[in-house]
């Protein structure tokens, strides 16, 4: 695996890899999460599992399951503790806690480490089936402004685990546990992210019509209020005025995103009328076509106003592309202001910069290219894989009755010369 990835990934991350998973052969690694497709964290886990596995551990992934009453409330808790006012009453949390409880019967939880993903898993802690010492909590979301309520009632399950990771500083919470930072990151090499031809670029834009003559602007999302769709055709139609420009806006559900099918609605109603709107609802899977419209823009959109991480923005910068993005949650890691794209606050702000970046084409491509190498640093799967390697071994190290067998130090002359 860690060959596959040389001349691509940073050579400094590649012998970490093979250092730290020497200390860690035969141990084992869970996953737990709430889909197996559709959005950021069952992507990561589709690439993550078979790297971890492929160095040694054992590693596996389990999702928990509900009835669609169940996944209503955890929808709620998300759209709360990203900073909407919803009260979720007392019989609803029942619902969402008897769920849990179901699914602690059924799911086998027994790792080395046990890395539970998100608020939708997260009171399984309650019910006896996770060893609290071995057990972290992984929060993709932006819990930046949480509304106080929900966030109290999470942070109570929140509180048992071994430790709490978050992608960026401003999610981090006061919470009687110790708390880390890892960042995502995408798989150069999958179907989503590999390099493509100009021809399978085309194949694809032909089947949807859009014209590849013409400028073209490209929000890829799951259809959720966050994301500020709206927003984005605001901004179009305001480029439109100078630009003769198409915008895509592709995305498709998630199995625990009850919510897609109304904002995909609203959107359609929206671009109306407009044959340059191109809106794109894709079954899962649609990776190659998803590459291929990420390389085919001329600008990446992502107008979040709350976003985990928003690894939409990651891909795009690998592919080259300057990105406009919302300031909320895990842009601000990625899109630098100037230097790799642009953040606004609103349609106009979004519009303003659209504009500067379709007439300054050479601009465009500069950023584009210091993208791809911020992500080549920082957001690459093997820096990823490289700090659940790390946290398995300070997870570890504090359980003295599992003592470790650490490799010798790394060979001198190993510095990183290349980030
Ligand atoms: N994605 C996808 N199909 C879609 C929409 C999104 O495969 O129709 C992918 C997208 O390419 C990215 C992930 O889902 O890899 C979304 O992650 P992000 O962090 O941007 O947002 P989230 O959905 O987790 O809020």
């Amino acid at each position: 695996m860690i060959e596959q990835y040389r001349g691509i990934a940073p050579d400094s991350v590649l012998r970490e890899i093979a250092l730290l998973a020497e200390a860690l052969q035969g141990r084992s690694l869970l996953h737990v999460n709430a889909t197996r497709s559709g959005g950021g964290v069952a992507e990561l886990l589709a690439r993550l599992v078979p790297w971890t596995e492929a160095l040694g551990i054992r590693t596996t992934w389990e999702v928990i399951s509900g009835s669609p009453a169940f996944f209503e409330v955890t929808k709620a808790m998300h759209n709360a503790l990203q900073g909407d006012e919803v009260e979720i009453p007392r019989a609803d949390l029942e619902v969402y806690l008897h769920g849990l409880q179901d699914n602690a019967k059924r799911l086998r939880l027994e790792a080395d480490v046990v890395v539970v993903h998100d608020p939708q898993p997260a009171y399984l802690i309650q019910f006896g089936a996770l060893d609290r010492r071995r057990a972290v909590w992984r929060c993709h979301i932006d819990l930046s402004q949480p509304y106080e309520p929900v966030w109290r009632f999470l942070r109570q399950a929140v509180s048992r685990y071994a430790m709490a990771v978050f992608h960026v500083a401003p999610f981090a919470q006061p919470l009687p546990i110790p708390q880390l930072l890892i960042a995502p990151s995408i798989d150069p090499l999958s179907e989503k992210n590999r390099e493509l031809s100009e021809a399978e670029i085309t194949a694809v834009t032909e089947r949807f019509g859009i014209d590849r003559r013409r400028p073209l602007l490209v929000q890829i999302s799951r259809f959720d209020r966050f994301k500020d769709p709206l927003g984005v055709i605001a901004a179009y139609r305001l480029v439109r005025q100078n630009f003769d420009c198409q915008l895509v806006l592709a995305g498709g559900p998630a199995s625990d995103d009850p919510e897609g099918e109304r904002v995909l609605a609203e959107v359609q109603e929206a671009a109306a009328g407009d044959p340059d709107i191109f809106v794109l609802s894709l079954p899962p899977g649609s990776d190659h076509e998803i590459n291929a419209l990420q390389r085919a823009a001329t600008v990446v959109i992502q107008k979040s106003t709350r976003e985990g991480f928003g690894l939409t923005v990651t891909e795009a910068m690998w592919k080259g592309k300057p990105v406009i993005g919302g300031a909320a949650g895990g842009i601000p890691a990625q899109v630098i202001h100037g230097v790799t794209g642009f953040l606004v606050h609103s349609p106009e702000g979004a519009a303003f910069r659209l504009r500067y970046l379709l007439s300054h084409p050479r601009a465009a491509q500069r950023m584009g290219a210091q993208g791809r190498e911020h992500v080549r640093r920082h957001f690459l799967i093997t820096r990823h894989v490289r700090d659940y390697l790390m946290l398995m071994l300070l997870m570890l190290q504090e359980r003295p009755s599992n003592p470790l067998r650490l490799p010798a130090a790394a060979p001198s002359g190993g510095e990183c010369p290349d980030g």
